[in-house]
């Protein structure tokens, strides 16, 4: 038995082991979302926390917090509040613009092919980084909200691929969660649909049998994960990736660098290489957007690419995600390499390998 659920398991009989509806329900029920439920586990000060969970809502399920082994770990700073989130107030509340790139409330349109549909305002836990930080787990997002969005992708002949995000849509019942999907692939124009879950990370035993027989129903569907360090890849993220896999859905991780809880080249090392070993393919590692209240996750841009390097190269290519920044004012993502042509003269280029070696290349016309 996990520690964080003794004693807090009154009631219902609850087995970390078993992924079934009632199982995921009840986890989440248990959630602490109020400081006094905390203080048990880690004494503070009240108003080390009050303010804080007042601008930026705190909830941490069970599983989640079993996770924890000290007091200031990666788990720990990722899901429970501080008091930085309102001390500093540096950067925007919205620094991608995303609300200027959507044309109704629940979808973000930034790139001509493809949509984001906000499907969900809740999550298993609420990140402490998070970059939807203003709406995660406050503004409602209901069935109105749904179709439009709906309707707009309806509309919208280019739109060939369609990503659901929050909040996380696995947080939706299933029947609304497949009546979303059963919509989107009735779309001629929507080929992909991607879905956005960090579940399988914070909650695994929502992947349940009847979730992963009804998503294969929609392919070609993609899922992209997020998990950012290697303590939360246990036995049960490990069963819910697996059963995901076993659906024949591709998975993909979304990786967030942040200071103190993964800024390592060893720590990411490790994470990529349980992630290909759970049969998750990284896919971008993001320096943290600077978003109000997480400047105390902000990693420089030195650091992202000291972490790349010690990838690229060093381990498979399929362990090595795209490191990206996501631009201000909606210029969408972009990413980021080490300079790795050092000199060119003519035809002459000189690389730098992943070891450090100069080597030239000479893309000289071939000799008739
Ligand atoms: C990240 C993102 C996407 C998807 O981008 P990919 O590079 O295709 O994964 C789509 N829309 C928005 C608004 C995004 O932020
Ligand atoms: S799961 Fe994603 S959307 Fe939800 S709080 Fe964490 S980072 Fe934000």
């Amino acid at each position: 038995m996990n520690i964080a659920l003794k004693g807090r398991n009154e009631g219902h009989f609850l087995d970390i082991n078993s992924f079934n509806d009632e199982s995921w329900r009840i986890i989440l029920k248990k959630s602490i979302r109020d400081p006094g439920e905390l203080y048990p586990f880690f004494p503070m000060d009240k108003a080390q926390i009050e303010p804080v969970i007042k601008r930026y809502p705190m909830k941490i399920n069970p599983y989640y917090l079993g996770l924890i082994k000290h007091r200031n770990d990666p788990i720990y700073k990722q899901c429970v509040p501080d008091i930085q989130e309102i001390k500093n107030s540096a950067g925007e509340d919205d620094p991608l613009s995303e609300e200027e790139s959507s044309p109704v409330p629940s979808i973000i349109h930034k790139y001509p092919d493809r949509v984001l549909f906000y499907v969900s305002n809740r999550c298993a836990m609420y990140c402490r980084f998070c970059n939807r930080k203003r709406k995660v787990g406050k503004i409602d997002i209901g069935k109105k909200e749904i179709d439009e969005g709906i309707s707009y992708i309806k509309s919208n002949r280019n739109i060939k691929d369609v990503l659901l995000s929050g909040g996380d849509p696995l947080l939706l019942s299933d029947r609304q969660l497949f009546d979303i999907l059963s919509c989107i692939r009735d779309i001629s124009h929507v080929n992909i649909i991607r879905v956005g879950t960090r579940v399988p990370c914070t909650l695994p035993h929502r992947i349940t049998d009847n979730l992963v027989n009804n998503l294969k129903r929609f392919h070609p569907l993609y899922i992209n994960t997020h998990f950012n360090h290697p303590m939360e890849i246990t036995p049960q993220s490990t069963q819910a990736c697996t059963r995901l896999a076993n659906a024949g859905i591709p998975l993909g991780c979304q990786t967030v660098l942040l200071k103190g809880v993964n800024d390592e080249p060893k720590i990411i090392k490790e994470l990529m290489y349980k992630l290909l070993s759970i049969r998750v393919r990284p896919y971008y590692l993001f320096y943290p957007d600077r978003v109000r209240g997480t400047s105390h996750f902000w990693v420089d841009f030195q650091k992202g690419i000291e972490i790349f390097s010690s990838l690229h190269g060093h381990i498979s290519g399929l362990g090595v995600p795209k490191l990206v920044i996501d631009l201000p004012g909606g210029g969408g993502k972009v990413p980021v390499y080490p300079e790795y042509v050092i000199e060119k003269k003519d035809t002459l280029i000189t690389f730098t390998s992943f070891d450090g070696k100069r080597i030239d290349y000479n893309f000289d016309k071939p000799k008739q």
